[in-house]
């Protein structure tokens, strides 16, 4: 994979935009470099497309799906397109992971383990396809039947974030086009390659031209063109609660549906009865998984009292043990922070909290690794007011805070603007379901972290966003609902009297 890394550095990558079918370039020519956050290296190049890319993307996007092909084909044929684009997936993994590596500086097992999981999405969205129902009501008396039909919602705009870049993508491109939508795809300027890559997956496997366009630029004009589109029914998007605002200030123009995923400041939860070398270990794959750049990493620890004391002493000699170096390593745990902006607001936000007396367990010191790399991070005396126990940090920071009693840790975990993802670690029955059904967040793990599968929802509670992603639940997010009457016979009365 080194040879891999070295040709790539040597010849950077050319990507274009995919729109109604054909790939092509910014109208006006313009290109985003991107550098690998690891390596200094450039990597890539994405077209920086204009407002008016986008709403090319979005004409052709709204043109195919006003001619009803797609919508209205039989859905056994989406289902084998999405499951050959599933197929094309697999077989150019280690490409696709090798550019999400050095796009996002994600270490390489990682990427690879996201894009094979992501083939998984795929494969799954193509049985949706075929199970998703509307419903009937023979109920209505002798001379009515209901009939409800799940419609596609219609032209779905797309934005992604650059920390999952091909998987975030995965949980929601799929499953529009299973419930017969044509979409328009914006993905970070800083990771755009494995979503363009993506587009000639979606070619070969055989999907109409138009159905999928995807538009590589920055938030504004791009993602912003989607968001103003009136011509747009539907965007779902993933990225920072202050965009997420944005998204919903200007879809009053149109009233488009919006599904949102937002920030996060999700808890670990520790009993004092927990197997402890479980929750150790998973408390730090919630906090470090992707460097922290996670929307639900475990960024708050909360730990029973009688036990704080050793298990932070446990959770600081573990993390000792977590190799961070470069992501091509197989051995890397940890690989870069994304960009020189992100490397700073987490370390500005570390030193914030020790000014505002919280104790430094272990890292807090970047000045002693070379490049953009954060060492893991652990505050102790931690308090539920300061910003570091308050703020989405998307850095390997973890904040620790105790408590009492059931009763407290609830409490404490639902302490936050956010809810999208809760880690509970007991050996206690009563305690875990009291735990899963108090704690205000979309997805709960219980003495386990972060495994995903495609039959379950994810989305979050409070400012972490509305809307589901995944599951049968991810294809009904892209559909409308109508009801139709069906009168049976001659109708018993007429409206004007005697008629
Ligand atoms: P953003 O919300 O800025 O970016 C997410 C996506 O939205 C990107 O594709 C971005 O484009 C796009 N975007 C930006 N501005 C607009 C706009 N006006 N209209 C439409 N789309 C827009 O997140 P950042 O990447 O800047 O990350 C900032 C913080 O957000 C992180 O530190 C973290 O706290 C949080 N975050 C949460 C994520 C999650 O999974 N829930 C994922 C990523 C970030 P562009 O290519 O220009 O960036």
């Amino acid at each position: 994979m080194l040879d891999e890394a070295k040709r790539v550095f040597e010849a950077p990558t050319t990507y274009k935009n995919y729109i109604g079918g054909q790939f092509v370039e910014a109208s006006d020519g313009a290109i985003i470099t991107r550098e690998s956050p690891a390596h200094g290296h450039v990597v890539s190049r994405y077209p920086a497309s204009t407002r008016a890319d986008a709403q090319a993307a979005i004409a052709a996007a709204r043109a195919t799906f006003d001619t009803g092909d797609w919508a209205f084909t039989y859905a056994g044929d989406r289902a084998r397109v999405l499951r050959e684009v599933a197929r094309l997936i697999r077989e150019n993994a280690d490409e696709l992971a090798l550019i999400e590596t050095l796009e996002s500086s994600k270490p390489l097992s990682a990427a690879h383990g996201e894009v094979m999981f992501s083939a998984e999405l795929w494969d799954y969205a193509a049985g949706a396809a075929r199970i998703l129902a509307g419903d009937s009501h023979n109920t209505l008396g002798d001379a009515m039947l209901g009939v409800v039909l799940r419609e596609p919602i219609g032209v779905a705009g797309i934005i992604t974030p650059w920390n999952f870049p091909f998987l975030i993508l995965s949980e929601r491109l799929p499953f529009a086009l299973a419930a017969g939508c044509s979409t328009v795809v914006k993905p970070s300027e800083f990771t755009s390659g494995t979503a363009l890559m993506l587009a000639h997956y979606l070619k070969e496997a055989g999907l109409p031209d138009g159905v999928c366009n995807i538009v590589s630029g920055t938030g504004d004009p791009v993602g912003q063109a989607i968001l103003d589109s009136d011509e747009v029914d539907m965007v779902a998007f993933t990225g920072s609660t202050r965009v997420g605002r944005a998204a919903i200030a200007a879809s009053a123009g149109n009233i488009k549906k919006l599904s949102l995923e937002l920030g996060g400041k999700s808890p670990s939860v520790v009993f004092a009865d927990c197997d402890l070398e479980a929750a150790v270990d998973g408390v730090i794959k919630a906090a470090t998984i992707n460097m922290g750049e996670c929307c639900i990493a475990g960024s708050r620890l909360l730990v029973e009292r009688t036990i704080s004391g050793a298990f932070q002493d446990r959770l600081a000699g573990r993390l000792a043990e977590l190799q961070m170096g470069d992501p091509l390593d197989p051995a890397s745990r940890i690989g870069a922070i994304i960009n020189r902006a992100q490397y700073d607001r987490i370390d500005a936000l570390v030193r914030d909290g020790v000014r505002d007396g919280a104790r430094l367990i272990c890292g807090g010191d970047p000045e002693n690794h070379a490049g953009l790399y954060y060492p893991p991070t652990v505050l102790g005396d931690v308090t539920p007011d300061m910003n570091v126990a308050r703020e989405e940090i998307f850095g390997p920071v973890l904040s620790v805070m105790p408590f009492e009693n059931v009763e407290d840790a609830i409490r404490l975990a639902n302490a936050s603007d956010y809810g999208l993802a809760a880690y509970v670690w007991t050996e206690n029955l009563s305690t875990a379901l009291r735990c899963s059904r108090r704690i205000k967040a979309g997805r709960v793990w219980v003495n386990a972290a972060l495994a995903g599968f495609p039959e379950l929802p994810l989305g979050g509670f409070k400012q972490s966003g509305n809307g589901r992603e995944t599951g049968r639940y991810g294809v009904e997010e892209y559909t409308e609902l109508k009801s139709v009457h069906l009168q049976i016979g001659p109708q018993a009365e007429r409206w004007v009297e005697g008629a």
